[in-house]
């Protein structure tokens, strides 16, 4: 802008200096000519005295190099002219000068001569027999008196410009100065400019908006992100083309990635399986996909759906949800039917085919008694399996009463280990309990089938002649309820797994005594609704150890019902 500015003034200075000096010239022109004439004047009237007492005679003792003078008789005949033969001229009576003389004595012009083919200044005088006396010379051209001052013209112009150019290159850095120094982040009014002010003012209210609108931009990027981030699914956003617009902090998580650096990547860095890859492709073709994808333990059904925009693609959305709970759940399911189905159909073929030699009469007297026993006793464990399955999709279900109260857990073990005591004696088993009363916030049915399954599964377990030692003792505002038996013990490896649902360490052997796989389980589960904590410990042949910590009593829990 400067050199513009700069460049724009120089123009201007140039073309008014040379117009200036063309003025000047033109004004000198003026006035060389005014001068000139009256040179010509006095050289006029000395001549003419020469004329008058010397006459022609001294007309040719002239030497004028320069001047012309011409003697022009009252009849306009010319008599003498020292620059041009007087033969062939024409009359001068119709010269304007020869007529000013004649008619007042002296006369004068300027104007082109065809005899000189110049432009020439004239000068006439009436001499005293009438006849006329001019003197005339060649005019000073502009070009003439440009040439006579061109030395100094070019100085001064040049001077002139030297001057011209600092004053030019100061004033232009000078002017725009100011606009330089213009906050145009904080535009306000300029003093040394108010033409601009209107502009500042533009671009202040622009920049107001531009502010409101990042101000929106922000505010909705922000919801946007708090929202996404609390979502429990993962959420990636891409445009057509499948680059990350947008990926929440749960989607970063699984693809183990960072959810600022992933933004302008190609979701196919991130999540390269075919499965995804293919639905991918769906969906940018405007169909939506899923796809089943693993995370570590976890499973999660990727939905792959295309924003469209009229008909073309203008993004996709991929949500990622954790269905590892509901495939659990649908697994387990499908293996509770399985051995439900299998676990009844065992007992009901032994009936089946027990009643079915009763029946056909092959089976001797002495062995009925047999028969029918199996029957009884295969029936008890149809029924105890069905309460039991029964049991556990209740507490699936929810629909066991989930009342709590007050329980004494001292006393609950010994009402079960009285119910027990029997069986227990007919394995020559010995049952003691140690501790003391101790209150617990719970839930009766839960708590008792926890107490019934131990004390049931540490006698049936147990070798002819082992003990059972019950103890229940506080421990902080908590109770303890441990389990010790000396029977035949899990090994390690099955440890884990005798929580499970119809796991038994030896089938057989559990059948025979009447397991029907869901004791453990039912712990497990009432335990888990009370938030009470199981542990197990257990040596082969040596014996197993149960501990349940009940929790804390909460200042919620009722009071003993
Ligand atoms: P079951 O009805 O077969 O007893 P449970 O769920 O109660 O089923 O127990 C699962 C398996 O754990 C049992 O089959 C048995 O092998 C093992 N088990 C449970 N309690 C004991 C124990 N006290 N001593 C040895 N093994 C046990």
């Amino acid at each position: 802008m400067t050199r513009r500015i700069f460049k724009y003034m120089e123009l201007i200075i140039l073309v008014t200096l040379v117009a200036g000096l063309a003025a000047i010239l033109l004004m000198l022109y003026g006035y060389f000519g005014a001068v000139q004439q009256e040179q010509l004047k006095t050289e006029t009237e000395i001549t003419a005295e020469g004329v008058e007492t010397g006459g022609e005679a001294y007309l040719e003792s002239l030497k004028l190099a320069k001047t012309r003078v011409t003697w022009i008789d009252t009849d306009g005949t010319v008599l003498f002219d020292n620059q041009a033969s007087t033969g062939g001229m024409e009359n001068h009576l119709d010269r304007p000068e020869v007529k000013e003389a004649l008619q007042y004595g002296t006369g004068s012009s300027s104007r082109f001569s065809n005899t000189m083919t110049t432009q020439m200044l004239y000068q006439a005088r009436k001499l005293s027999d009438g006849t006329i006396l001019r003197v005339s010379e060649t005019r000073n051209s502009v070009l003439t008196i440009a040439m006579g001052m061109i030395t100094p013209m070019i100085w001064l112009l040049g001077l002139l410009l030297i001057v011209t150019w600092f004053a030019a290159s100061r004033a232009s850095r000078k002017i725009v100065a100011p606009l330089n120094t213009l906050d145009l982040d904080n535009p306000v009014d300029s003093e040394e400019y108010p033409e601009i002010s209107p502009l500042l003012r533009r671009i202040r209210e622009q920049q107001d908006k531009i502010e409101e609108q990042k101000d929106s931009l922000t505010r909705e990027e922000k919801d946007f992100a708090a929202v996404t981030s609390n979502m429990a699914e993962g959420l990636i956003l891409l445009n057509e083309s499948g680059t990350v617009l947008s990926i929440n902090q749960q989607a970063a998580k699984l693809l183990k990635v960072d959810a600022e650096t992933s933004t302008g990547k190609d979701i196919l860095e991130l999540e390269r399986r075919v499965e995804f890859q293919n639905a991918l492709k769906g969906a940018l073709a405007g169909k939506r996909g899923t796809a089943l994808l693993t995370y570590g333990t976890r499973k999660f059904d990727a939905d792959i759906t295309p924003v469209s925009d009229g008909d073309r693609t203008a993004g996709i959305v991929v949500l990622l949800y954790d269905i590892t709970e509901r495939e659990n759940a649908e697994q387990m399911r499908r293996e509770f039917s399985g051995n439900v189905s299998h676990e009844l159909k065992t007992p009901l073929h032994t009936i089946s085919g027990c009643a079915e030699l009763l029946e056909s009469g092959e089976v001797k007297p002495e062995d009925r008694k047999r028969f029918v026993h199996t029957i009884y006793t295969q029936t008890q464990r149809m029924i105890s399996l069905v309460e039991d399955i029964l049991y556990i999709s209740h507490l699936d279900e929810g629909s066991v009463d989930m009342n709590r109260e007050n329980i004494d857990l001292y006393e609950a073990v010994r009402k079960e280990m009285e119910n027990l005591q029997h069986a227990a004696d007919q394995k020559h088993v010995s049952l003691r309990l140690s501790g003391s009363s101790v209150i617990v916030p719970g839930i009766r049915r839960l708590t008792e089938s926890i107490i019934w399954n131990l004390l049931d599964n540490a006698v049936k377990y147990n070798k002819d002649g082992g003990s059972v030692n019950v103890s229940v003792r506080e421990e902080g505002d908590g109770a303890v309820l441990t389990v010790a038996d000396t029977g035949i013990g899990v090994p390690e490896a099955d440890l884990p797994r005798i929580f499970e649902r119809f796991y038994r360490v030896d089938k057989s052997h559990s059948r025979e005594i009447g397991g029907t796989g869901l004791g453990l389980s039912i712990v497990k589960h009432a335990a888990v609704l009370q938030n009470a904590k199981v542990d197990v410990k257990s040596k082969v042949g040596e014996g197993t150890t149960f501990t349940v910590a009940f929790p804390e009593k909460t200042e919620e829990a009722p009071s003993q019902a």
